[in-house]
Order: structure tokens, then sequence, then C-alpha cells
């Protein structure tokens, strides 16, 4: 693959590199760098040229529940607790129906691809039918990224709620099929969270990460009914994250923890020790009332993050409105905190770009076009942008900010998934 246009990568948090009419090459799947001149060895390869379009890093989006797609927008007025009782899992039981799991599932992934999403982290539901499926249709269709079977035993309607032993099974023929069978999508381990799970289940999900090194996908001090709830569960523990530490959930440099809005000082030093990467997802922490997370204060103390959509508690696809969205959010915060500085543009890239895309528990980094990352990449650009440029010119790093904030997948002229053009999946 090699692609010409206007390169924007972000190397680190905060720091942006633009190469206008530069190359971006890929040796098959993967990176091998930018360059301003066309590489010797290039000479006689087909180059793909669009113009003055933006390249950019697919994004990658670090949390987010395939099966709630169908309820993006739909019953926003509700906390968190009464919206998984009325709204989430009367729609999840519904995934029992291998014909309509595959209908919504398809659904998802064309959402993803529209929105130029290629690598994702996604829970799916209790069913391991239904999982395998998404599990298959993404990989076919040229996605990576991960994708658990919710662990439900305990607060769950009947439809939903696990035998603790079968839970377990399932789980571990999923991983380990996942591993026999699939290359670029593996499988998570996804407790829904503590409320869900009883001590023995999350002790049996914990034996399962030890034994076949697994990820962990899970939420974490969300909002401040469901924190009160994990300590009336879990009196012993020393907080709610501490709960998954204790049953062996939070292996280190491999978990990822969606919201933490609330956390407390041993909290962020457990989290930092763990090297968990934090899904900070600002919009759907606003439609469920759940509270403001301090980005700047959690990026200052160490913290991994990212932003993420939550479908469908977030109620937009396209992470470039969560971008944005975060940055926005961070400046309400200043204006209470003098001590939380707002994000940035070129910081909310990467939030949605390397810092999901280097997540450990992914078999190749993407998110950047550093040598070595998995070549997914989106053309930014087309005619609405064109005629607007053409009445009054911006740089590219406006361009950038103007997409994250008011553009959509009529912006996305192409997607690139580990070298390759990606088209509609279905
Ligand atoms: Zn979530």
């Amino acid at each position: 693959m090699i692609l010409r246009g206007t390169v924007i990568w972000t190397p680190a948090l905060g720091r942006a590199e633009v190469r206008e009419r530069a190359y971006l090459v890929a040796d098959g799947p993967t990176v091998r760098g930018v360059f301003d001149q066309l590489p010797a060895d290039c000479a006689d390869k087909p180059v793909t040229d669009y113009g003055d379009a933006l390249i950019i890093p697919a994004f990658v989006d670090a949390h987010v529940h395939a099966p709630q797609f169908l309820n993006a927008g739909i019953g926003m007025d509700d906390e968190l607790l009464p919206w998984l009782n009325r709204r989430t899992f009367p729609l999840e039981a519904r995934f029992a129906d291998p014909a309509f799991a595959d209908r919504a599932y398809r659904a998802f992934l064309n959402a993803l691809w529209e929105a130029g999403t290629l690598r994702f982290c996604a829970f799916a539901t209790v069913h391991a039918r239904a999982t395998w499926h998404l599990m298959q249709l993404a990989e076919s269709a040229g996605f990576s990224g991960l994708v658990g079977k919710v662990n439900m035993d305990r607060n769950a309607p009947e439809a939903l709620t696990e035998d603790t032993a079968a839970s377990l099974a399932q789980t571990e023929e999923l991983a380990l099929r996942a591993r026999s069978e699939l290359r670029n999508i593996g499988f998570i381990v996804t407790p829904r969270f503590v409320p869900s799970t009883t001590p023995a289940l999350m002790e049996g999900l914990g034996a399962l990460v030890e034994k076949h090194q697994l990820p962990v996908q899970s939420h974490v001090d969300e909002n401040r009914g469901e924190v009160a709830l994990v300590r009336e569960l879990h009196p012993e523990a020393r907080s709610y994250a501490h709960v998954y530490d204790d049953f062996g959930l939070m292996p280190t440099g491999r978990t990822v923890l969606a919201h933490a809005i609330w956390l407390t000082d041993p909290e962020v030093e457990l989290l930092r020790e763990k090297r968990v990467l934090v899904a900070h997802s600002p919009q759907s922490n606003a439609n469920l009332t759940s509270g403001i997370m301090p980005a700047r204060r959690w990026l200052s103390a160490g913290l991994s993050c990212a932003v993420a959509s939550d479908l469908a508690a977030g109620s937009d696809a396209c992470l470039a409105r969560h971008a944005a969205c975060a940055v926005q959010v961070s400046k309400l915060n200043q204006v209470s905190h003098a001590e939380e500085t707002a994000l940035h543009v070129p910081e909310a890239l990467y939030l949605v770009t390397k810092g999901p895309g280097c997540f450990a528990g992914f078999a190749q980094p993407s998110g950047s076009f550093e040598p070595g990352f998995r070549a997914d990449a989106l053309v930014v650009g087309g005619e609405r942008a064109a005629a607007l440029d053409e009445l009054l010119p911006r740089t590219p790093l406006e361009r950038l900010e103007r997409f994250l904030y008011a553009g959509d997948s009529r912006d996305i002229c192409a997607r690139y998934a580990a070298g390759a053009l990606m088209e509609r999946p279905f």
C-alpha cells in the first residue's frame, strides 16, 4: 500500500506530526513509514494519490457494546442502573436468537466501518453462540480487535443470569477456539461489572486469565449508585477496583476498564501499577448522568487513557465526535477545577488512535504511522470539505479539527485495514 496525501498522526500524547504531499508506505499489513520522497524500491509500485485529503490512522474503539448498537439514542433519560434494567438487558436477551444476532451484528459492523473504526474492544452478550458469530463476522470483514462473551450470574434478569460453571466453561471454550481459528480477532474475558458477577464466577475467570494469559475488560467507578452497590456487596475489598485485582482480573498491561470517574487515590495507584487502559466515554457519562472523568488529572498521574464510544450509552458510533466531546467536557471540568486543564485536539486524536491502538492485548499495535504498526488508515476529505476549503483555505490541523468536531462518515473517502482497501462489510 502506498498512499499519497497530507499525512497526520500522533506518535505521543499531544504531539501531532503533519507531512503534506507525503507518502504513507506499508509492506503488506505493516507500516514502513511516512516519506517525503517515494523510496527507491517503490518507484515502480502503484501509488494511490488522494491530493490534498488528510490521511490519518483509523480509529480504535477501546470500549463498545456490540449488541447495544440498536439502542443508540434511545432511553437517554435514565441513569446507569435503571437504564440497564429497562433498556440494555431486554435488548441483550434477544441475542439468544441466532437470526436476530446475525442481522444486528452485521448492522453494528457496518456502522463501525462507516464511522472509520477498524479496530475495537467489544462486549457481546452472555450468549456464546452469538458471540462466536460476531467474532467470525468481524474477522471475515477485515476488522481487528477483541470480543468478549459477557459473564453475569447475579443481579440480572432471569433470561441473562448464567449458571456459574456453564459460564466459565463457555468462556474457556471461546477463548481457545478464537486462538486456534481466528487471526485478527481475539477473545477478551468480560465480566460485565462487579455487581453482575459472583465471587465464584470472578474467581473462576481469574483462573482462566492466568491459565491462558488472557486480556480482561470491564467497568469501574462509573456511577455513584453503582459504587455504593459494590461497597455493599464487597465490604471486604479495599475499593471497587481492588475487587477485580483480588480475583485475578487485572492482569498487568492486559486490562481495559471503562469510565473510572470516581477513582480513589489507592485505585489510581493500582491502575497505574497494573498499566490498565482507562476507556473514557464522556458522551456516555453525560447521557447517563454519571459524572465527569478528570482526564487531565488521570493522565498527569500516569494512567493510560483512551476515548471510547461506549455504545449505546454513548449515542454516536463515530469516534470523531467522542474525541471532540472529550475536549469539550474537559473544558467544562476546567471551569470548576482550575488544575484540570482542558485537552486539545492533537491529544484527542491520540486518545482515539495510538492510545487505544497500543493496548498490549492486541497482537500488533495500530493507531500510528510508525514502522511496525498495523497499516490501518482513513482518508478524510472529499467534496464537502473541498468545497469549504476552496472558499476559505485551512491548514491541515484545522481540517483535522473540523472533521473531529463537525465531520462524519460522509467525509471519509476510503478506509484501509492491514494495508488493503476495506470495502463496506455487508
Ligand atoms: Zn460500557
